[in-house]
């Protein structure tokens, strides 16, 4: 079946500017910043590129990512010392994990360096952040090692399933999973794995690859790898998104511990997205994350920085904050600092808990950026 994609409507150049009378309040950080719904700040999400070797139909349909595709040129990105200036001052006001991601982390050349600019930070606690990096695998056999070096705690890895041709259909670049596999065992080999282990993220798509999710759960079963499984989201303007392709996280469960019997963890953190499960056998830990069917914005405590320097404050954000301006108007750090605290005490973004409620024209994605843009 041909797949259903919506044309794009480009949100990028929409961003919202601080007001100078944010600028000019000098309270410091301290550490703690709570949102309007008292959600504290504590991860942030940073896409280096907009740009990725693969063409997955639920993130970057190839009808529209093609090679007339307007993506961004490099002096739209911020630079390395830009984001760990900006890094710093969100690690100021409480953030401890940076996640890199993109598009495709692992295209943006040397990106290494940046990972070694901001794993020197602190957070308040004195600590190294913790530092993770999002990836569809094809480059981690070339990059592991330089990465695990720059001081990289940890990696996820992205895989639709096990099967060849499931796969390269899914990626649409015909790209082996071989290859994937074997860059997730050199993540393995470089100890990418820090804290809570090495994650693989699966997209369940219905029809598409749930056929995938037993061949998945009993591969990485027993190796140390936690398999997540991710409900198909809404996100973005252009993949064609239906709610009869997601298969409920429930069911997901259901259909392994059929097989795989499954018992429910609670969870390590505050903030935390997957629900875990553990295998009654003791071989492992599987994750679900609900995004559709039970959404988790009451502790949602992620902020997100796009390519070009715009913050988002939900994955479902038609716009965002505009930091870079900011940053090569001059601005002072405290002044950088002020616009951040101001940006997140505004927040009241609660997308998935209200998507069954709002009306077609809100809930309908043509205003949204699109996943690539802002980083998962
Ligand atoms: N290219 C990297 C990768 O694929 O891991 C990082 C960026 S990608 C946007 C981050 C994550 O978002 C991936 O795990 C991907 O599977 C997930 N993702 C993208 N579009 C999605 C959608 N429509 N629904 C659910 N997850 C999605
Ligand atoms: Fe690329 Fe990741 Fe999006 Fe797939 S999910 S198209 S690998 S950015
Ligand atoms: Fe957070 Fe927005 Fe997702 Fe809710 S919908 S969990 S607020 S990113």
């Amino acid at each position: 079946m041909a797949e259903r994609v919506i044309p794009l409507l480009d949100q990028r150049s929409s961003s919202l500017a601080v007001p100078a009378r944010v600028l000019a309040s000098d309270a410091p950080a301290t550490g703690w910043l709570a949102d309007s719904l008292g959600r504290p700040l504590r991860d942030l999400r940073i896409s280096v590129t907009d740009r990725c070797n693969f063409r997955c139909s639920y993130c970057m349909p190839k009808e529209v990512f093609d090679k007339d595709y307007p993506y961004l040129p490099h002096s739209s990105l911020l630079s390395f010392e830009e984001i760990t200036r900006v890094a710093r001052q969100f690690l100021a006001h409480g953030v401890r994990k940076i996640r890199l991601t993109g598009g495709e982390p692992l295209l943006r050349k040397n990106i290494e360096l940046l990972v070694e600019q901001l794993s020197a930070l602190r957070t308040v606690d004195g600590l190294p952040p913790d530092l993770t990096l999002t990836t569809n695998g094809s480059l981690l056999r070339r990059k592991a090692q330089a990465l695990k070096a720059a001081g990289l705690n940890r990696v996820t890895v992205s895989l639709d399933g096990l099967d060849d041709t499931v796969f390269r259909r899914m990626n649409d670049v015909d790209f082996p999973v071989a290859e994937v596999l074997d860059g997730i065992a050199a993540a393995q080999e470089a100890g990418l794995f820090e804290g809570s282990g090495l994650k693989v993220n699966m997209v369940v798509k219905r029809g598409t690859n749930d056929h995938e999710i037993l061949p998945m759960a009993r591969h990485f079963r027993g190796t140390g790898v936690v398999l997540r499984f991710i409900e198909y989201m809404d996100v973005g303007a252009t993949n064609g998104w239906r709610m009869d392709e997601v298969l409920p996280s429930t069911e997901v469960v259901q259909r392994i511990h059929a097989e795989l019997p499954l018992v429910q963890l609670p969870a390590t953190s505050t903030g935390e997205t997957a629900q875990r499960w553990a295998y009654a056998d003791g071989s492992g830990e599987v994750g679900m994350i609900s995004s559709v069917t039970q959404a988790f914005c009451g502790d949602c405590n992620r902020a997100r920085l796009s390519t070009e320097g715009q913050l988002y404050l939900c994955l479902f954000a038609s716009q965002g904050h505009d930091l870079r301006s900011l940053l090569r108007g001059g601005a002072s750090d405290q002044e950088l600092s002020a616009a951040i605290a101001h940006i997140w005490q505004g927040r009241a973004d609660r997308y998935s808990e209200l998507r069954s409620t709002l009306p077609p024209a809100e809930a309908g994605g043509a205003r949204r950026v699109e996943m690539s843009y802002i980083g998962g």
